[in-house]
């Protein structure tokens, strides 16, 4: 009886509705609509977005919806495809005070992460790649903003991050008997040891292996930022994480791990600050990414002097200095692949767009920028017929804004409504 009474509701209410549409739809009405960083923008435009996909495209404004759906006017305003962070660490916040780990339980992580998944969502990024946090901080955040629960993008996360023992991503700098306590059970010795922890963290519920290829700035170990792992370690990483579908992300500076890390397989590797001719011929033969994150460089040097990193930290931001967007330059000459990443985290989450312009100083056309962080970013993570461009089927992944960001790709600094997988951000 009840089942028969809620049918006749229904049916009454979808005879009041046009053909074709349905009461959840959202109609919105584009000023000028860039539907992919290939295209030009083309003017006003109606997006019809159902169940939080793209159901339709209709070229000009379109009244027909006005009584039965939700409107939601940017008709002042240019739409195109929410962007794509590849490397954020949207569990923490800037800060030098690396004794912190001491005092701060990995359940922190999800309360600092729940803020800046809004902050990042409201700076025009609908999906991120969460590239190494506390244990599985990142794991809880992921079903949180997936099921609406906290407002945020969509998160490819690679939770605990495996690190030689004592090296970039593993504990150092306190005792040896808290480094011990601290360590997160990612560090490994030696091939089989390394393909156990790729299998760990696949059954944790990694999406993504991330491994700390080489030395890196902001840890308290001071042997460089070259080589971490040997060949074979990485060679057994990348061979166990593709077994299991799944693929890697290597943090990596000197020149020669970089080599290395593509040799042996990795998909990307992730600020490539020292990257030669020799070691970006390798990545452009094995169809390896740049991600570059030329935002950490610049966030790491504002904050050098001041009294916040540690000596040995100091003098590693020092080394890095003088060489940044270098290696962007050399390998858009070369044709290797270059996609967006910013290290959030590393600098306040929301200045992510920033990057933009540090590409296009590297010399990326602002074409080319936009595509690293929408089709080139979704196509690195094997989503480009889910996110990155405005298509029928795809999530309704927008965002708004004033401009032409193929003018001026620092319009995109300022993103006014976003919508990730057919949910406004606000
Ligand atoms: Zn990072």
């Amino acid at each position: 009886m009840i089942r028969a009474l809620g049918l006749t509701i229904l049916t009454l209410a979808l005879a009041m509705l046009p053909a074709g549409a349905i009461a959840q739809d959202q109609i919105i009405r584009v000023g000028n609509l860039l539907t992919d960083a290939d295209a030009q923008p083309s003017g006003p435009a109606t997006i019809i977005v159902r169940d939080g996909r793209i159901a339709e495209i209709r070229r000009g404004p379109d009244a027909a919806y006005d009584a039965v759906a939700t409107i939601i006017d940017l008709s002042t305003k240019t739409v195109m495809p929410g962007m794509i962070d590849l490397h954020v660490h949207l569990t923490g916040d800037p800060g030098g005070d690396f004794w912190k780990a001491t005092t701060e339980p990995a359940e922190w992580g999800v309360v600092v992460g729940a803020k800046n998944a809004l902050v990042t969502a409201k700076a025009g990024f609908t999906t991120v790649r969460e590239a190494g946090s506390s244990q599985y901080s990142a794991f809880s955040l992921r079903r949180g903003t997936a099921e609406g629960i906290i407002p945020g993008p969509r998160i490819i996360a690679a939770g605990p991050a495996l690190a030689i023992v004592g090296g970039h991503g593993d504990v150092s700098g306190f005792t040896e008997e808290v480094n011990d306590l601290l360590t997160g059970g990612y560090s490994c010795t030696g091939a089989v040891e390394c393909a156990a922890k790729v299998r760990k963290a696949s059954r944790a519920g990694s999406d993504i292996i991330k491994i700390t290829a080489t030395g890196g700035v902001l840890s308290q170990q001071g042997r460089g930022l070259d080589t971490q792992f040997t060949s074979e370690e990485m060679q057994s990483i990348a061979d166990t994480a593709h077994s299991l579908g799944l693929k890697v992300m290597a943090h990596a500076h000197g020149a020669r791990g970089i080599e290395a890390a593509a040799r042996a397989g990795i998909d990307t590797i992730d600020h490539g600050t020292f990257a030669d001719e020799a070691a970006l011929r390798v990545m452009k033969d094995k169809g390896t990414v740049l991600i570059p994150t030329l935002m950490a460089f610049k966030g790491v040097s504002e904050r050098l002097d001041k009294g916040i990193y540690t000596p040995v930290v100091e003098e590693k931001i020092r080394m890095t200095m003088g060489r940044v967007g270098k290696a962007v330059t050399l390998a858009k000459k070369l044709g290797v692949p270059i996609a967006f990443g910013t290290d959030a985290g590393v600098f306040n989450h929301g200045r992510n767009a920033e990057e933009l312009q540090l590409m296009v100083d590297a010399g990326l056309t602002p074409r080319e920028a936009i595509a690293s962080a929408t089709t080139i970013a979704a196509k690195t993570l094997d989503m480009d017929q889910e996110i990155g461009r405005i298509a029928i089927g795809y999530s309704a992944d927008l965002i708004a804004f004033d401009g032409n960001p193929l003018d001026d790709v620092r319009t995109l600094e300022t993103v006014d409504w976003v919508m990730v997988r057919g949910r406004v951000i606000d």
